[in-house]
């Protein structure tokens, strides 16, 4: 079976910051897996925006209602920012900067890659919408850039703000993909509080604005740890009601995938592994859940590569063929 893996990070950290170390490491999984191709996202997160909208005492009133949960009281970081509210948002900031992935540095893996990796930028909150614009326009001068991904969480924004639509009306007419995380996020962004800006709600009004904007909404808004499937339903009435709105199945379960099978069909699913974001796990191991996954083998192959290829070509991508050793 073919296999497009529409959700993947470049593992930046584990190879010491260098691109082409970190590209060395992803196709070397994507080899073990047989996936022939992945997207590949950026993630960009700034101190100062996430400064402006968490404060010390602003953390603590959103952990207080959970406080007498044993959920939070077992997770390192909730636990924190009920004691010491101070300290937990510093040690958050230190952890989200571990895992940031600049959009340049995965545009640079990706035009190294022969074809296989494809990447996607990490909106930031930081420049302004027509700055941001210019940029989208270096990137893709630099390398196979397909669109940009949006985190509602850490960037503080509502996927359906106004001040998007510069970029929206520029992605829709040069054919970008527009991905949006929804669900909560590890460690203080797990709190309802942090996390309402991610529910694919806000995709819908995006999706009606802009008909010939492919949208993806991450993880089918299911991912949390204190709430698991905390958006889910609307996901599946988000995806349900807009041909332009899809669904990726990453950091969600095979249950969850059945459901939104039944519910949106299985045209409107993507695969997506989350790379490298399962601690102990490979990306063979997540695909293989799916290649047992007892639906019929149509279903499959559009999960795992029809559907990705159908949008991609409409967008003008073309993928190479999954012939071969991989390039590195
Ligand atoms: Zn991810």
């Amino acid at each position: 079976m073919r296999v497009v893996d529409f959700h993947v990070h470049l593992p930046l950290r584990d190879a010491g910051g260098d691109p082409r170390g970190a590209l060395g490491l992803l196709l070397r999984e994507m080899g073990e897996a047989s996936v022939y191709a992945a997207v590949a996202i950026a993630i960009e997160a700034s101190p100062a925006v996430i400064r402006r909208h968490v404060s010390p005492s602003k953390l603590k009133r959103a952990v207080e209602p959970l406080a007498y949960d044993w959920k939070t009281l077992s997770h390192p970081s909730l636990y924190g920012a009920l004691v010491n509210p101070e300290r937990s948002l510093e040690d958050h900031l230190r952890l989200i900067e571990r895992h940031l992935a600049p959009s340049e540095a995965v545009v640079e893996a990706a035009a190294a890659s022969g074809g296989r990796v494809l990447a996607v930028a990490s909106y930031c909150r930081l420049s302004t919408p027509e700055e941001y614009v210019e940029r989208l326009e270096r990137l893709r001068r630099a390398g196979p850039l397909i669109g940009v991904k949006i985190y509602p969480t850490f960037h503080f924004i509502r996927p359906d703000h106004e001040s998007l639509e510069p970029i929206y009306d520029y992605m829709e007419s040069e054919g970008l993909v527009l991905i949006v995380h929804t669900g909560c996020d590890p460690g203080l962004w797990e709190l309802p509080a942090f996390c309402t800006y991610a529910t694919p709600r806000y995709l819908e009004p995006v999706a009606r604005r802009h008909r010939d904007l492919v949208i993806v909404a991450a993880h089918m808004g299911s991912y949390s740890y204190l709430f698991p499937g905390i958006y889910f339903a609307d996901a599946l009435r988000a995806a349900r009601g807009h041909d332009n709105i899809y669904l990726d199945t990453s950091a969600t379960t095979l249950h969850q995938v059945k459901l939104a099978l039944s519910k949106v069909g299985h045209e409107k699913l993507l695969y997506g592994s989350d790379y490298p974001y399962f601690s102990g796990l490979h990306m063979k191991d997540i695909l293989e859940a799916y290649l047992e996954f007892r639906v019929p083998e149509r279903v499959k192959a559009a999960i795992l590569h029809e559907n990705a290829e159908r949008i991609l070509s409409t967008l003008g991508v073309r993928l190479k063929p999954a012939e071969g050793p991989p390039e590195v």
